[in-house]
């Protein structure tokens, strides 16, 4: 099952997988054909052009994550108050002064390079839908001011109203530094650039085996590829990894596509590639396509017991009646719109909010970077530097940030990790539906919501 973005990518360009067959040798083997992986390949050949790189996909590239989210290409400005606890001021500042500066690099990348994934540079409007979720944006904006970073301007409902084209808003604020995109086509014609710059991708390829051995390697049903470097860019599918299993919570998120109805759309308000979302923790996230489509996804969908994520979340959404409602409730005149696509797939949750980054600790030549909270299209270019940067040894502000070897409150073993998260989920949903109806959820209701490791507000900026 294929999302609607990477169905629409394939038909503009057909994938022509090739697997791997036979043993290889390679400076950087990097495992992971999504945004991460890309760019990590992307920005290792900028500093050495002569580094022979190898990209072992399981699927084809952008079959994970990267070609199913809904192409908010973010800054970190929402996660200050998560980064300024772990980088104090200064790093603060440029780390969030870098994500700005990555969405602006993304698009030129593009442009650059014949990319024509629909980047649109509109901005976000990050609402309130229900009185809970009023001022969610407080903590950033004030952690922000301490900065002297203003990147959210404060509207008035009507503002809000008029701009998200529904009523069902309280408040919001506006960020000009993000943007919207194709992320699945931005997904393939990264891969095609790095072919194009000498890297060797190997698509329907799993690795099966990680040698923890030095050199360490990668198994495949077909071959082994053996590295100096092996760079792990698994999002969700590290959790599969003993080494990760308490660190990475996969949690499914989901999305739908309308058909085209571009003039209504004009009439409601949304002419241009605004990215909309809400504050509940389950977040509601929205926006226009380019061709006059609504995709509405929603987080929260579900979590794999004892780390299999596998295939689990490569299917149609399991709840589209539910991200269908919630698009009814913005919008109840698109009530007679068919829904043309449905969609769903891993993202991943950590304990701190935060992406890791870093070394195995028992095999430094394995690097690792994941856990993006559906906040990773835009982060992962950065993310990538400094997979790069551990990759090629290089001592540098990216190697060194607080980001590499932050551990992070370990999440609980299973079994208590499945149900303890299934409880947590359920009590986030009936908080959800309460606020939603204006009633005030129990107290055992909010105490368990309250535990859930992050959503949208302060804690965030996340979109899972
Ligand atoms: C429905 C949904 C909506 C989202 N919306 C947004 C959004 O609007 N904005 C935003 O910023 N973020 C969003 N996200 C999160 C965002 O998509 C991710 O943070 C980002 O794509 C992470 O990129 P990645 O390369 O780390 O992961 P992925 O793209 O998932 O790449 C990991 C790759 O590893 C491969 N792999 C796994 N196991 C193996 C193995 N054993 N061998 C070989 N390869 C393997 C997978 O097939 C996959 O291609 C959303 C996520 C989902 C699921």
């Amino acid at each position: 099952m294929r999302s609607y973005w990477l169905n629409q990518a394939l038909e503009q360009s057909p994938a022509r997988p090739q697997p791997l067959s036979g043993d290889i040798s390679a400076d950087i083997c990097i495992v992971g054909g999504g945004f991460t992986g890309l760019w990590t390949a992307l920005h290792i050949k900028e500093t050495d052009p002569s580094a022979d790189i190898v990209i072992i996909e399981r699927d084809i590239c952008g079959g994970g994550a990267s070609g199913r989210n809904g192409g908010f290409c973010m800054t970190w400005a929402s996660k200050a108050p998560l980064l300024y606890p772990l980088c104090g001021g200064q790093e603060t500042v440029r780390m969030v002064e870098a994500s700005e500066a990555a969405v602006r690099a993304i698009g030129q990348f593009c442009a650059d390079n014949g990319i024509d994934c629909e980047f649109r540079h509109d901005g976000w409007l990050w609402t309130a839908s229900s009185e809970t979720q009023r001022d969610a944006w407080r903590g950033a904006i004030d952690v922000l001011d301490k900065l002297g970073l203003h990147p959210f301007d404060e509207l008035s409902p009507d503002e809000v109203a008029r701009r998200s084209g529904t009523p069902v808003h309280i408040g919001g604020v506006y960020e000009k530094g993000t943007a919207t995109l194709q992320p699945a086509v931005l997904a393939r014609g990264l891969a095609r650039v790095c072919a194009e710059r000498g890297v060797r991708i190997f698509e329907n390829t799993a690795m099966t085996e990680l040698g923890r051995a030095s050199p360490p390697y990668v198994r495949t049903d077909r071959g082994v590829v053996k590295a100096s470097k092996i760079v792990l860019a698994l999002n969700a599918w590290a959790h599969e990894l003993p080494e990760f299993r308490r660190a990475v919570m996969p949690i499914c998120a989901d999305g739908i596509a309308t058909a085209p109805i571009p003039e209504r759309l004009e009439k409601l308000g949304l002419r241009d590639g605004l990215a909309i979302s809400d504050s509940r923790t389950m977040v509601d996230y929205y926006r226009r396509t380019a061709d006059g489509r609504l995709v509405y996804g929603k987080g929260g969908g579900g979590i794999p017991f004892a780390g299999r994520v596998g295939n689990r979340f490569d299917t149609e959404s399991s709840r589209p009646d539910e991200v269908r409602t919630a698009m009814l409730r913005n919008y109840p005149e698109l009530a007679d719109v068919p829904i043309v696509a449905t969609w769903r797939g891993p993202a991943t949750r950590t304990a701190t909010g935060l992406p890791m980054f870093g070394r195995m600790k028992r095999a430094p030549a394995i690097v690792y970077g994941h856990g993006y909270i559906g906040n990773g299209v835009g982060p992962s270019y950065n993310g990538g530097r400094i997979l790069a940067a551990l990759a090629l040894d290089r001592k540098d502000e990216w190697s060194e940030c607080p980001l590499v070897g932050a551990s992070g409150k370990l999440l609980p073993p299973e079994p208590f990790r499945f149900f303890g998260g299934q409880m947590v989920r359920a009590a986030v949903r009936a908080k959800d539906r309460a606020d939603d109806q204006g009633r005030k959820s129990n107290l055992l209701t909010r105490y368990l919501a309250g535990l859930a490791p992050s959503g949208l507000i302060a804690r965030t900026g996340d979109r899972n």
